[in-house]
């Protein structure tokens, strides 16, 4: 069986961010006129700036797509750190083993706390998330924690180091739903600039991550890319490519993906190349027109103006009143060192009757067990 790695090897990144350059006003009017079936080269067209001027037609389509499939529903998470230990050097991140901060990981009287914390928010769904250190943050300390979390939540998603196929199996059994793994950016030498230290820094053994995934039978696999780190159309281009084969290979399993942007702010990384709000909206509306199935996710990174903005252009799950610090519910609630800056401050409350105002229904539960 072949893997993401053979079909990638096959572009060449200047030829595909050329391809998409020349897309024009008529291959956009293709891609908007066909009824289904749209290929990576609309999908191409549909992010390309010969676009833009059909922002407008484009957000209508994937308004009516995303309602026809997903109904007038946002899912609700929320992500748990359990841990800011990690041995990787990234260079966009608040946790990188470069930066003398205080590391933690929660104790299994801590995880509690924090799980009775987000539970009394009304949360079902979580995301638990752990820097990448093997020794302290490993399988077994993984398979403890969705051990403790799987009594009391119908989903369990998990964005970790990743890990191999039978490591996946063994979670599996713990009570994981879904894994998160973003490929940060599918430019080859810029990853390694990036990534300069640590497991993370090969590239292929994190781009075939989400076959050991499909492999390992895991319900859900979330992608995406860290825009700005490149050019931001030539990267979801090779997301789109990502999803389209695990679609095909992976059949059973279902998809998500994320847009998390690289936000410029002082004292950190500036992003190479910045994507606006149109762009970014040009962007989801184009991962809608292409792919009727897949779960669109806006993070709190996001503003309350942008994400009150695009609520019903394509985007099918929300975070919010995120914390992005081990124990930052409950633990450790004052704790500033977080991985990233969150821009939605709102509480949960806040959130999910904004998504009422617009005429939708937040759901904290869409998913059970039994039906697996
Ligand atoms: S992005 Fe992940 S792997 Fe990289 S430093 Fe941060 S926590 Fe570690």
């Amino acid at each position: 069986m072949r893997n993401f790695k053979d079909i990638f090897d096959q572009f060449d990144w200047n030829e595909v961010t050329d391809s998409i350059y020349a897309k024009t006003r008529q291959d956009v009017e293709l891609a908007l006129n066909k009824s289904d079936n749209r290929d990576i080269e609309d999908f191409k067209a549909l992010i390309s700036p010969a676009a833009t001027p059909y922002l407008e037609q484009m957000a209508q389509l994937s308004n009516r797509l995303t309602l026809e499939r997903f109904g007038k529903t946002i899912q609700m998470y929320v992500p748990m750190y359990l841990s800011n230990e990690c041995q990787n050097i990234c260079t966009y991140c608040g946790f990188s083993y470069d930066n003398r901060i205080e590391r933690t990981t929660l104790t299994d009287d801590q995880i509690q706390q924090e799980i009775n914390a987000v539970k009394a928010k009304g949360y079902d769904h979580v995301l638990l998330v752990t820097g990448e250190a093997n020794k302290t943050v490993g399988v077994d300390y993984l398979k403890n924690a969705l051990e403790i979390a799987n009594p009391q939540f119908s989903n369990i998603s998990i964005e970790v180091q990743p890990l191999d196929q039978d490591e996946y199996e063994t979670l599996l059994r713990a009570g994981l739903y879904a894994v998160l793994v973003y490929q940060e950016t599918y430019h080859k030498a810029e990853y390694k600039k990036h990534h300069p230290k640590g497991k993370k820094s090969k590239f292929y053994y994190r781009l075939d991550t989400p076959d050991r995934l499909g492999k390992a039978g895991v319900h859900k696999i979330g992608l995406g890319a860290l825009l700005g780190l490149e050019d931001w159309r030539t990267d979801s281009f090779f997301t789109a490519l990502h999803l389209d084969y695990l679609e095909k290979q992976y059949w059973k399993t279902k998809y998500s993906i994320s847009f998390p942007r690289l936000r410029p702010y002082e004292g950190c990384l500036q992003p190479k190349v910045n994507i606006s709000d149109r762009e970014l909206v040009q962007l989801i509306c184009a991962y809608r027109i292409f792919n009727q199935e897949v779960e669109l996710s806006l993070s709190t990174r996001e503003s309350e103006t942008f994400r009150n903005n695009v609520m019903k252009l394509g985007v099918t799950t929300f975070s919010a009143e995120s914390k992005t610090n081990p124990g930052g519910y409950s633990v450790y609630p004052q704790d500033t060192l977080e991985q990233f800056e969150i821009s939605d401050e709102r509480s949960t409350e806040d959130v999910a009757q904004s998504i009422r105002d617009n005429g939708y229904e937040p759901v904290w539960k869409d998913w059970d067990r039994s039906l697996v």
